[in-house]
């Protein structure tokens, strides 16, 4: 099995491809967009492109041996790291090195059975120092069998911060901010605001943006041999985001729905739902699946402020209109705050505080948000106004 073929973000390819060709691509980009947009998937490609070795024009042709070898991920000079698990116990750390390069080494291998199976977002990987410094050793080495080396690193908001030893951060930063000759570094990241700020400052920002519905559904037919009607359903859920629709193709349960009913009762803003909405969570392990669930709320508030600047959009699940019926007489404005409000839940959601507790400040926080134009609202709730914004 090999990697599927990217579909759709034409445009950005085009441009992408147009300034390598132009040796005007610089050595450190970061691709930013939701989860599951296919900003990882991008960065292989690029890194295919980039090492490929027919014309430039054609380029990644598919066809030669540089192109088989990164579709089967498996090009030496293609590196590609994400966050994992922390091995367990006490380990010398050339042993933590050793067993964190088996755990990329394992899901590589599991990624390459089944190109197609879904991520689940899992928040107790990151990248741990001992990555970087493997990052940092091969960077050092020539390329194996092409003219350059890519690296794409996954996730890299995850990179955990290193106060313990600041000369191993400030080696990593300087290779992003001086790369050595013909390497590639594309990191990527769907909380970008998460980065080490003194990341921010060495790439180039690439915004990737899902692709369109009938796009995501022409690749669960063709990929996954989803049947059309489904597949059409499906790629209206995910959003465009390809990644997303191959883990709501598997799901039996629409995840969207638990949070389709936390929004409901935030607008509903009666006190008594809202505490039930709250109690339903445990109260510990926030990083797991309250996280997971935090990220539909913010994607169920992303679709209504799709409906209510543009109730007609065909972007977003028709069900959600008639569900959330009291979605026109909100202020657009409001749901954009209301997304801000989500951030902070999940700021808090990494710092493992009591889901229960998050829950219902976010609750009480979007009641007050979501309010319907005209409702009583007193003076200090409404938001400041930006100067100089018009
Ligand atoms: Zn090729």
């Amino acid at each position: 099995m090999s990697l599927r073929p990217v579909y759709g973000h034409e445009e950005l390819r085009r441009r992408l491809l147009e300034s390598a060709s132009a040796g005007r691509l610089p050595q450190s980009l970061l691709f930013t967009g939701p989860e599951g947009a296919g900003k990882q998937r991008l960065a292989l490609w690029l890194g295919s492109s980039l090492l490929c070795t027919a014309d430039a024009v054609e380029r990644p042709c598919g066809r030669c041996r540089s192109c088989h070898l990164a579709d089967d991920l498996q090009h030496p000079d293609i590196h590609w790291f994400f966050p994992v698990q922390s091995p367990k116990g006490s380990l010398t750390p050339e042993k933590r090195r050793e067993k964190l390069e088996e755990a990329r080494l394992e899901v590589l291998a599991s990624r390459r059975d089944n190109p197609l199976q879904s991520v689940e977002p899992d928040r107790s990987t990151a990248l741990y120092l001992p990555v970087v410094e493997e990052i940092r050793s091969r960077a050092s080495r020539r390329p194996a069998m092409s003219s350059g080396t890519v690296f794409v690193i996954g996730d890299a908001e995850r990179m955990v911060p290193q106060a313990s030893s600041p000369e191993a951060a400030n080696a990593f930063l300087k290779l992003l901010e001086e790369p050595p000759p013909d390497t590639v570094f594309v990191l990527t990241s769907s909380r970008p605001g998460l980065l080490l700020p003194t990341i921010w400052s060495r790439v180039l920002s690439v915004r990737v943006t899902p692709v369109d519905t009938n796009t995501t559904a022409r690749f669960l037919e063709q990929e996954t041999g989803l049947a059309p009607a489904r597949a059409q359903e499906v790629a209206h859920r995910s959003g465009g985001r390809i990644g997303a629709a191959l883990r709501l193709a598997e799901a039996t349960e629409d995840p969207r729905e638990p949070a389709t009913r936390f929004v409901q009762a935030a607008i509903a803003n009666r006190p008594s739902e809202r505490w039930a909405q709250s109690a339903a969570f445990a109260p510990a392990g926030a990083r797991g699946g309250f996280s997971d669930m935090l990220d539909m709320v913010e994607a169920v508030l992303r679709d209504c402020i799709t409906i209510a600047v543009d109730s007609g959009s065909s972007a977003v699940d028709p069900d959600l209109v008639d569900r959330l019926s009291e979605l026109r007489t909100i202020d657009p404005k409001r749901w954009i705050s209301a997304v801000s409000h989500v951030d902070q839940a999940r700021d808090a959601a990494l710092g493992n505080g009591n889901p229960q507790v998050i829950a219902a400040v976010l609750l009480s926080r979007l009641a007050r948000e979501l309010r319907p134009v005209g409702s009583d609202r007193p003076e200090r709730l409404r938001p400041a106004r930006v100067s100089g914004a018009s």
